[in-house]
């Protein structure tokens, strides 16, 4: 599937201001619609032999008998709330526990955690995130709830699984004393989620990227894909304003919040195709002041995601002119109630919240070799899917990059009820362990 079709598609947006949010851990139900391709049994090695080096013998060894301290540290991690924009408190916590596991580490002017590891050559850098923030508001109870193995708490997974697992490997490799050619920055990233837009992976492109040799995002727990793909999504807001006025002496006054219903009527049947997949979510809707009030204005913020660029302003156009035609009956109404004359008509204003580019890592790439690798050395089994992660900005502008879970089980992402099971979490573990020095390639 040809996902590069950005450059006509987003003009209007530069390559380095796109985002795109995190729905790792909704890939099991995805994963049962999207065709995928098993990841061939013969895939040539890149990096062969790793798996045998003592140093790596001895970090896989580590990584075994870590993995229930791991678990520890992922609750307190989940604790600590990080809701959008506002990842402080949690980015201190992982500040201490990366410069323990004994990186030299800073924290960004954007809010990033960067632990950097040096290898043999300072300028080639590989970059593994986990991203500190949630999708869950300030105030969202975080307490985890425990009930035999499995723990439930809003992020727990989706990203304690990913930050409690950089921590673990960035750990293990320094005990084990590995040192690799490329240097390895582990980075605790803001703003992957909603509307942070990216902002933290799109810093260190900004700041960094030309150094950026592969980039692995260390998102939720699955173990048994790879993401290759990136899928392209575009958010906007719609906002319909009016005069607003009496909900008795004004009736009939232009309501925004008619005009919105009417508008999402419409809208939410809009046909999609099944292939390339493509989907719309309303996720938000505000209005309004009391009920006895004609509101002065109503919004909604919509998602709209497609394995292929190209649907993206397909869809835009459809969703704007359904907007248009909710306002246009909205004001045909009032008209023939005779209280639109004299009145401010509705209007609309479109705000674009976040644009994620698709990409696509090419077959050949050394760093899906380096997975190969992995999932060789483990017995594991995995698959390419599509995803949209930190991994997407890169992989829009040619970097190589992909998105793998930190090991366990995990579901309910992005809802209060997400729960995590951490039964078997060291092969996880360990094939982002030995992923990440695939890429980045031993020093002697
Ligand atoms: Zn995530």
């Amino acid at each position: 599937m040809n996902l590069r079709t950005r450059d006509f598609l987003f003009h209007l947006a530069p390559v380095k201001s796109v985002a795109l949010c995190c729905i790792l851990a909704l890939m099991a139900p995805l994963s049962a619609r999207v065709p995928s391709r098993a990841i061939p049994a013969t895939a040539k090695p890149g990096a062969q032999g790793i798996s045998a080096d003592p140093r790596i013998a001895a970090a896989l060894e580590l990584l075994k008998d870590a993995a229930d301290a791991t678990t520890e540290e992922q609750i307190r991690i989940t604790e600590i709330p990080a809701p959008p924009f506002h990842e402080e408190q949690r980015a201190a916590y992982l500040k201490k526990l990366l410069a323990a596991a004994g990186l030299s580490v800073e924290i960004d002017s954007t809010g990033n955690v960067i632990g950097k590891m040096a290898g043999a050559d300072l300028n080639d850098i590989v970059l593994v995130t986990a991203h500190l923030d949630t999708v869950f508001p300030a105030g969202t109870d975080v307490t985890v709830r425990h009930d035999g193995s499995r723990l439930t708490a809003p992020g727990i997974s989706d990203n304690g699984t990913g930050l409690a697992s950089l921590v673990a490997v960035a750990r293990a490799m320094h005990e084990a004393k590995i040192h690799t050619q490329k240097s390895i920055w582990f980075v605790a990233d803001v703003g992957e989620e909603g509307e942070g837009n990216l902002r933290g992976m799109r810093a260190l492109m900004d700041a960094y990227g030309s150094r950026f040799k592969s980039v692995i995002a260390l998102d939720g727990s699955a173990v048994d894909y790879v993401a290759t793909a990136a899928i392209a999504s575009r958010r906007v807001e719609i906002v319909i304003t009016g005069a607003g006025g009496h909900s008795w002496s004004d009736f009939g006054a232009p309501n925004p919040i008619n005009a919105l219903g009417r508008a999402i009527a419409k809208f939410v049947e809009t046909h999609l195709p099944d292939n390339p997949r493509t989907t719309f979510n309303i996720g938000d809707i505000e209005g309004g002041t009391s009920v006895n009030s004609i509101p002065a204005s109503a919004s909604m913020k919509v998602d709209l995601r497609s394995e292929e660029e190209s649907e993206l302003p397909v869809l835009e156009r459809e969703l704007r002119a359904d907007v248009q035609a909710g306002v246009d009956q909205e004001m045909a109404a009032s008209r023939a109630r005779g209280m639109a004359a004299g009145r401010a008509p509705l209007a609309i204003s479109v705000n674009v919240l976040g644009v994620r580019p698709g990409g696509q890592l090419p077959q050949d790439s050394p760093l899906l070799a380096a997975v190969y690798d992995a999932d060789r050395a483990l017995g594991n089994r995995s698959r390419a899917e599509r995803s949209s992660t930190d991994a997407n900005l890169p992989l829009s502008v040619g970097i190589p990059a992909i998105s793998i879970g930190g090991g366990g089980s995990s579901a309910g992402a992005h809802t209060t009820s997400e729960w995590y099971d951490p039964t078997g979490r060291e092969l996880g573990l360990q094939r982002v362990l030995l992923i990440i020095t695939g890429a980045a390639g031993l020093a002697p």
